[in-house]
């Protein structure tokens, strides 16, 4: 205790015959035990002195008369502990709107400690409500009727704090003039900012059958290449966003303060790689008026792929039918290859030429011979596939055709094509916690909530955002980072 007083109280009574290796130590039922009731003891005694200290009048020191003994739950990670929450009557000494108040209020104002708040929410945005929950009854004595609904509706207050602390949204971020600013400091290493979209099934709404049941998903991932501070060979940093399109008011406030937070200025070189969607594409405008846009290499080679594959499909099947002509046997991934190379140099122009050459031959092959019926030919369902495919990619190239760089002069020059070559931002952020999980449909509200609670896990802010609300919670060691650094 602060005064020096000691507390003794007996919690537990561990008693083993012989030793086995099963029997060695505290099983984890007896640690739940344990656990229990020295959070039992250490709450009721720490509430119980806060009550006494608050006793007296502040400002006649007399103390406060008992109105009422009551008690209320407290609910930890090691369980719902009752806590004395009495009614004192106001002294009269002062003029009093009420005449009596609780004064366990002000101590916990929320009866959920901060400790479980943020173990349940940062496991639930790795894994599900439901493994959650059973995560925290395996290991922890928590409330026996803490649930996977329980953990949902933690989760979704406490997003809802974190996002009520955002700024205002903004159409411009960074527009003012330097030279009222004055000379900036010299920037970190230049940010590259991928942005990619997906599509997440919602919840189906019995009201709007009609209504559309999927919901697009914004995720990005900012790469900040070097910290000046930093040691010549330390690794690139990167943090994650995501959003609900539909839902989000502030998208771009969201990108900008994450950008800030790695400690983007007027004149810090940014480059937004987007997947070529149009509501992606949109989402950097005005942010920084020096930022560049490109389209990711990644997502557009992924793209021809997916055609060169088809048409390996559809080779096999032409070469072999009678009618085959020299022209067919041109390899048709050959030619699909020299798309690939004019699009690596940037020649788009060039690229979507060959792609309507492409287009115009199966067209043909698909339209009707010359006495006028419809021949049923070898291959022709793989063909339309083909062409699908093609004419998708051609509306693609054309509507991002200012996005389209000399991919291989950057690449020679040492600078970045893409931000997802190991693994997509989409894939990580959001496709692991709710796309593959099929069995459960979201609501916007509900994906958006948890992706900001996601994001923060996986930038390991979590705990900052809970140190905003909580000051002492898990408080950084300063004697550590006071440390000096090891010659
Ligand atoms: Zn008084």
């Amino acid at each position: 205790m602060e005064d020096g007083t000691e507390h003794q109280q007996e919690i537990a009574d561990l008693r083993r015959s012989e030793a086995q290796s099963e029997t060695i130590g505290l099983t984890l039922e007896e640690s739940k035990a344990v656990l229990h009731e020295l959070q039992q003891t250490m709450v009721e005694q720490q509430v119980s002195d806060y009550l006494e200290q608050q006793r007296p009048c502040p400002h006649c020191q007399k103390r406060r008369p008992l109105k009422e003994r009551q008690t209320a739950p407290f609910r930890t990670l090691f369980g719902i502990i009752q806590v004395p929450n009495p009614r004192w009557d106001h002294c009269v000494c002062q003029e009093q709107e009420q005449r009596t108040f609780r004064p366990l209020t002000a101590l916990l104002p929320e009866r959920t400690s901060p400790e479980l708040l943020y173990l349940e929410t940062k496991w639930a945005a790795l894994a599900s409500y439901g493994l959650t929950a059973k995560l925290l009854h395996e290991v922890l004595p928590i409330d026996p009727q803490h649930s996977a609904v329980t953990v949902r509706n933690h989760l979704l207050s406490v997003a809802e704090r974190s996002e009520a602390a955002m700024g205002a949204e903004q159409t411009m971020f960074l527009e003012d003039c330097e030279a009222e600013r004055g000379p900036l400091p010299i920037p970190n290493g230049p940010l590259s900012v991928g942005l990619d979209g997906a599509i997440v099934r919602a919840r189906r709404d019995p009201s709007r059958a009609r209504a559309s049941n999927l919901f697009e998903v914004i995720a990005g991932k900012s790469i900040l290449s070097f910290r000046r501070d930093d040691p010549e060979d330390a690794p690139p940093t990167s943090k994650c966003f995501a959003l609900v399109q539909s839902f989000d008011q502030k998208p771009k406030r969201r990108l900008f303060d994450l950008l800030q937070s790695q400690g983007l200025q007027a004149n810090q070189q940014v480059t937004f790689f987007s997947d070529g969607g149009d509501t992606v594409r949109k989402l950097p405008q005005y942010l920084n008026p020096e930022a560049e846009h490109i389209l990711d290499w990644f997502h557009l080679t992924m793209r021809i792929t997916v055609l060169q594959q088809c048409a390996r499909g559809l080779q096999k099947l032409i070469v072999t039918a009678p009618d085959a002509t020299a022209q067919d046997e041109e390899s048709l991934a050959r030619r699909l290859e020299s798309v690939k190379h004019y699009l690596w140099h940037g020649n788009s122009a060039k690229a979507l030429d060959r792609l309507r050459d492409l287009a115009d031959e199966l067209e043909e092959g698909l339209g009707c011979k010359e006495d006028g019926a419809q021949q049923p030919r070898l291959g022709q369902d793989a063909a339309a596939r083909m062409l699908k495919y093609i004419l998708e990619l051609e509306a693609y190239l054309t509507n991002n055709a200012g996005f389209i760089v000399n991919y291989g002069e950057r690449y020679r020059n040492g600078e970045r094509i893409s931000t997802g070559f190991v693994e997509s931002t989409v894939n990580q952020v959001v496709s692991k916690r709710m796309v593959k999980n099929q069995q459960m449909q979201w609501t916007p509200r509900g994906a958006h909530l948890l992706l900001q609670v996601r994001t923060q896990v996986l930038n390991e802010d979590w705990s900052k955002t809970f140190r905003t609300w909580y000051l002492s919670f898990r408080p950084i060691d300063a004697a550590n980072t006071a440390l000096p650094r090891a010659a």
